[in-house]
């Protein structure tokens, strides 16, 4: 091969990549933020929020004020007031609610070791990103209000991991279901056919 062959081979390789990234729109890195958005991978997490179903109201949450989250989270970020009163869960269980729920995202770091250890599937992590303030307390302390968010949501910007969910949480119902109802009454035993010839 010619002396310097490589190098030509190499810079033709680099030429063509240079030119490409102008031209092909999948190899553009540069978007113009903010009208234009890069889109984010499915498993991209920031800071969670609480699930609802149905109405955002009390009833409508997940969480059932366990505190397992504000147990676990290693920066104590999670704040909850669990309520006095309780509410029927969507299985028909009395429970208790969280009154407050309060999350300093500004102490959070987005571990997820509250989602992991939830056991209702009530906490999940979510893909804001645009949560700047000037205000360094109160405006980076999430409540619940703002925290809540529909089932409907979640499926939106993460679709496998809430259909895996969806259908966990259904399994868990049916099953419970399934124990709840009285069982079948087992069939008599056949009669023995009279002895014809008695002793
Ligand atoms: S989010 Fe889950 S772990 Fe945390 S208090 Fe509510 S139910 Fe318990
Ligand atoms: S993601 Fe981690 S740091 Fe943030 S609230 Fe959950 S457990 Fe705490």
């Amino acid at each position: 091969m010619m002396l310097g062959g490589g190098i030509l081979k190499g810079m033709a390789v680099t030429a063509r990549n240079f030119v490409g990234s102008y031209f092909v729109k999948e190899r553009m890195t540069t978007v113009q933020y903010p009208e234009e958005r890069a889109p984010l991978p499915e498993n991209y997490r920031n800071f969670p929020f609480l699930v609802f179903d149905g109405e955002a109201s009390d009833a409508g949450l997940r969480c059932v004020a366990c505190k397992i989250c504000e147990k676990e989270c290693p920066p104590q970020c999670i704040y909850i007031v669990k309520s006095n009163d309780k509410k029927p869960d969507y299985v028909g269980k009395p429970q208790f609610y969280p009154a407050q729920f309060d999350i300093d995202i500004s102490v959070c770091m987005s571990c997820q070791i509250c989602v992991e250890v939830c056991p209702f599937e009530a906490i999940k992590m979510d893909k804001v990103y645009e949560l700047s303030s000037r205000e360094r307390f109160d405006a980076l302390l999430l409540r619940k209000p703002e925290l809540a968010k529909s089932n409907e949501y979640y499926h939106r910007i993460h679709p496998t991991e809430a259909a895996d969910v969806d259908a966990g949480l259904a399994a868990a119902a049916a099953a419970a279901a399934a124990k709840k109802k009285p069982a079948v009454a087992s069939p008599a035993p056949p009669t023995p056919p009279s002895n014809p010839n008695p002793a």
